[in-house]
């Protein structure tokens, strides 16, 4: 991500891989009862599948290390399939007793595909059959060259048993982490991904997420996919009640409405609506990816839409809602966008378009852009909510959409006889077979279906006295104002011209 104001360094979060039997899981085990900081959960009793550890690094300054505890690539291969790039560094793990074997040389490849930077860890170094050397020739034979032996892969030699060269291995890992500078923004809502997901019979499903961008707090909703949970409780890795937590942090949250996808990516939103709006979105792009706009004739009315939103997670959810919103006549186009205040720039986008909107989701406007759009008599619209600011839009989209005319008719009547006629009016008598005709409502007047004119009727009567409207199957007689003459078989069909 790019850096601003807000942006700090991320600790690491890294993954353990290697061929089995290689010591994959005792070298996690002995990081975790080494380095993590709260000694209660060092000697873990219900560990979740990440963990954190801290780790003093070359100038005596705490670096923080967030380790997916779940040796093998199988769950790291499962999270890829989806994209989801959980972690930011991998430790190969090669044993100097055996060398390279096939899982090492397919956990290597994944490394690879991912484009995460590695670490070699060559361990078993204190038995008796270990032989580093060998083990450094046979990864250059399978071209992975390590430092100073014709290439740069970091390594260190271990006992993950013993901990010899541990602390070497966790110092590679916070130099690496500098070298790659990997940030993050704690203070929008968090994001990232589920590592593990399961259902517990007396508390419901459970999910383990790692943060990989922002905060996340008591109160928030998050969502995965289709799946959302309140977090009335956020668990740290230790299983400890926490109020709170930000970047590379491994959490549990208890209490989804689905399973979870591992690997499915999460957004948190400070409002459970915001949450089931993403669903929703979620959903309706799985089934129609397509963008339904761009296949549809372009003449519609175009009404210019400036959005600016607190985090750009809530923006891309807005703008999805937005794209839903459709009339015959109109649609809405964003022409700025963005995260933060509005400003006179963003006002500016408009230049002249009629109709435009503005609106601010969870941001003001500053005092530059109120004054440009008052003076441009531009009308700016705050929201917190996304449904109500949807609602809101479906109304403005509404009152904007160019009106469209029709006539409906009202009715159908046969001209039995034809009495006088002057200049412009016309006595008649008829029968409705249709509807109803109306008095001082406009007819139609039709010669064996073809429309020869109009007018207009002047005055009805029922059996001889005036009335308002005549109905089906009533017989009346009428006066139209019309220059045409009226004969008998003509047919008089009263229309409304109502707008849509
Ligand atoms: P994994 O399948 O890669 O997770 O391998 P494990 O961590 O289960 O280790 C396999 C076996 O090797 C276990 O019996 C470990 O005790 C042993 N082991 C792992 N690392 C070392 C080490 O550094 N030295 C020695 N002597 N044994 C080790």
């Amino acid at each position: 991500m790019t850096k601003s104001e807000t942006t700090i360094e991320r600790p690491p979060v890294v993954v353990v891989m290697g061929h089995i039997d290689h010591g994959k899981s005792t070298l996690l085990d002995y990081i975790r009862k080494s380095n993590v900081v709260d000694k209660e959960a060092g000697g873990i009793t219900q560990h979740i599948s990440a963990y954190e550890v801290i780790h003093k690094d070359e100038h005596g300054k705490d670096k923080k290390i967030t380790f997916l505890d779940t040796p093998g690539h199988e769950a790291f291969s499962k999270m890829r399939e989806r994209g989801a790039k959980v972690a930011d560094i991998a430790i190969l793990v090669v044993s100097a007793e055996d060398g390279v074997k096939p899982q090492t040389l397919e956990a290597w490849k994944t490394i690879v595909e991912s484009k995460i930077p590695f670490i070699v860890a060559i361990n078993k170094i204190d038995k008796d059959g270990a032989n580093v050397e060998k083990t450094k020739m046979d990864l250059a034979e399978n071209e992975i060259y390590l430092e100073n032996y014709g290439g740069t892969v970091p390594f260190a030699l271990i006992s993950a048993k013993i901990g010899t060269g541990v602390d070497e291995l966790l110092s590679l890992v916070t130099v690496l982490a500098e070298l790659e500078n990997f940030q993050a923004d704690p203070t929008l809502p968090a994001s990232g991904f589920v590592i593990e997901a399961r259902m517990d019979s007396k508390r419901g499903i459970m999910a383990t997420l790692i943060i990989k961008n922002g905060s996340l707090r008591k109160g928030m909703t998050v969502a995965v996919e289709d799946s959302t949970c309140s977090t009335r409780m956020i668990e740290s890795f230790t299983g400890k009640a926490v109020e709170g937590a930000t970047v590379s942090s491994p959490i549990r949250l208890v209490g989804f409405d689905k399973l979870p996808a591992i690997g499915g990516e999460f957004e948190s939103f400070l409002k459970k609506e915001e949450a089931l709006a993403y669903v929703e979105n979620w959903k309706s792009k799985k089934v129609s990816p397509k963008d339904k706009k761009s296949d549809e004739n372009s003449t519609k009315k175009i009404i210019p839409i400036v959005l600016k939103a607190d985090v750009a997670g809530s923006l891309e959810a807005i703008e999805k809602e937005i794209d839903k919103i459709e009339s015959e006549g109109a649609e809405f186009k964003i022409v700025q966008k963005g995260a933060g205040p509005i400003t006179e720039g963003d006002i500016k986008q408009i230049g002249s378009a009629e109709g435009a909107i503005v609106i601010g989701f969870n941001v003001s406007a500053d005092a530059n852009a109120r004054d440009l759009a008052l003076h441009r008599e531009i009308e700016i619209s705050s929201f917190d909510v996304i449904y109500k600011m949807t609602d809101w839009l479906k109304e403005e989209m509404e009152k904007r959409r160019p009106r469209i005319e029709t006539t409906e008719i009202l009715g159908r009547a046969k001209i039995l006889k034809a009495f006088s006629k002057t200049k412009e009016k016309q006595i008649l008598g008829g029968k409705v077979y249709e509807g109803k005709i109306i008095l001082d409502g406009t007819v139609k007047i039709m010669r064996r279906d073809f429309e020869i004119g109009k007018g207009k009727v002047v005055n009805l009567e029922k059996q001889k006295s005036k009335v308002r409207e005549v109905e089906d199957g009533a017989e009346f007689g009428m006066m139209i104002e019309s220059k045409l003459e009226i004969v008998p078989g003509d047919t008089i069909e009263g229309f409304a011209v109502v707008q849509k």
